[in-house]
C-alpha cells in the first residue's frame, strides 16, 4: 500500500482533506498525464472486497476518495480518525467553483438526457462563468464509445465528469479515459440527479451525524437490496480490526 493511504478491505484510501484533493487535481490540469479519481462508497468497498478486478481498478486509481460515512467509520477503526468525507457530489461542486474561478473546461457524461441538460444548465446558472464544454447522457452501445471519445476530445476539456453509476463509471474511465483528452477524470454517481434537481440530497442534519444513507433508503427504498452491503461491510471491517 502507498505511503498516505489507508488500507481498508484491501483497498487503499488516500487520507486526504477536500482542499487537498482539488489540490492534487488543480497541479493535473496545469501539468500532468491523465488522472483518474475514484469516489469510494461502503457498498463498493464491499464488493470489490469480493472481487480482485474491481479491486485492482480501484487501486490503479490517481485518488480514492472516502465518498461515505461507511468509509470514513471504517477509517477511524483503522486509525485514521476524523478523515473528511469527500463526496463525488461535493467534490464535483467544489471543482465547478474552482472551475469558474481557473477557467477550466468540464464535461458532464452520463444520466438520462434531459437530467444530464438540466444539470448542465444549472451548474452554468449558479457558477457564472463556468465553462461547460459538452454534456452526453450516460446510455450508450458499444459501438457509440468511439464517436462519444470524439466528441469529448473536439470538446477541448480539462475535466470530466462520469456519472454512470459505480462501478461502471470507474471501469470506463480507467479504459478511454485518456483517450477523452481531459487531464482530470472523476466518477460521481449520482451527482447529475442532484444537480438537475431531480434527486433532493439529505438535509444537512442527516449528513452531519453520517445518516445520509437513511435519507437515502427512506426516499429511494427500492435501493434497500444494494445497502444491506453497509452492514456487510461494517462486519467484515469489525473484523479485521478486532
Ligand atoms: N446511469 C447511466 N448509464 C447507465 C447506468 C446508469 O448514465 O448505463 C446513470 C443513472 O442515470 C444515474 C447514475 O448513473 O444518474 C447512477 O446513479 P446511482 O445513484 O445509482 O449511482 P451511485 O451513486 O450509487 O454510484
Amino acid at each position: 500500500m502507498m505511503a498516505g493511504k489507508i488500507d481498508i478491505l484491501g483497498l487503499g484510501v488516500d487520507a486526504q482533506s477536500m482542499a487537498e484533493i482539488v489540490d492534487f487535481i488543480a497541479e493535473r490540469i496545469k501539468n500532468g498525464d491523465f488522472a483518474r479519481i475514484v469516489t469510494l462508497n461502503a457498498e463498493i468497498a464491499y464488493r470489490a472486497f469480493g472481487d480482485p478486478q474491481m479491486r485492482e481498478m480501484v487501486n490503479r486509481a490517481d485518488r480514492v476518495t472516502p465518498d461515505g460515512s461507511g468509509i470514513v467509520w471504517a477509517a477511524g477503526r483503522y486509525g485514521r480518525q476524523n478523515l473528511e468525507r469527500v463526496s463525488g457530489i461535493d467534490l464535483m461542486q467544489e471543482l465547478l467553483k474552482e472551475a469558474t474561478q481557473r477557467g477550466w473546461k468540464v464535461f458532464f457524461f452520463g444520466g438520462q438526457e434531459e437530467i444530464v441538460l438540466a444539470a448542465a444548465q444549472n451548474a452554468k446558472a449558479c457558477y457564472d462563468g463556468l465553462n461547460v464544454v459538452g454534456y452526453r447522457n450516460g446510455y450508450f452501445a458499444e459501438e457509440e464509445i468511439p464517436s462519444i471519445l470524439a466528441e469529448i476530445k473536439a470538446s477541448g476539456a480539462d475535466l470530466i465528469f462520469v456519472g454512470l453509476g459505480a462501478p461502471k463509471q470507474d471501469f470506463w474511465l480507467e479504459q478511454y479515459g485518456e483517450e477523452t483528452g481531459a487531464k482530470v477524470g472523476i466518477g460521481v454517481g449520482g451527482s447529475f440527479d442532484v444537480l438537475s434537481g431531480k434527486v433532493r440530497r439529505a438535509p444537512r442534519f442527516f449528513q452531519a451525524i453520517g445518516a445520509e444513507w437513511l435519507w437515502r433508503l427512506v426516499r429511494e427504498p427500492w435501493r434497500f437490496k444494494r445497502m444491506l452491503a453497509l452492514p456487510r461491510f461494517m462486519r467484515l471491517v469489525m473484523k479485521e480490526t478486532r
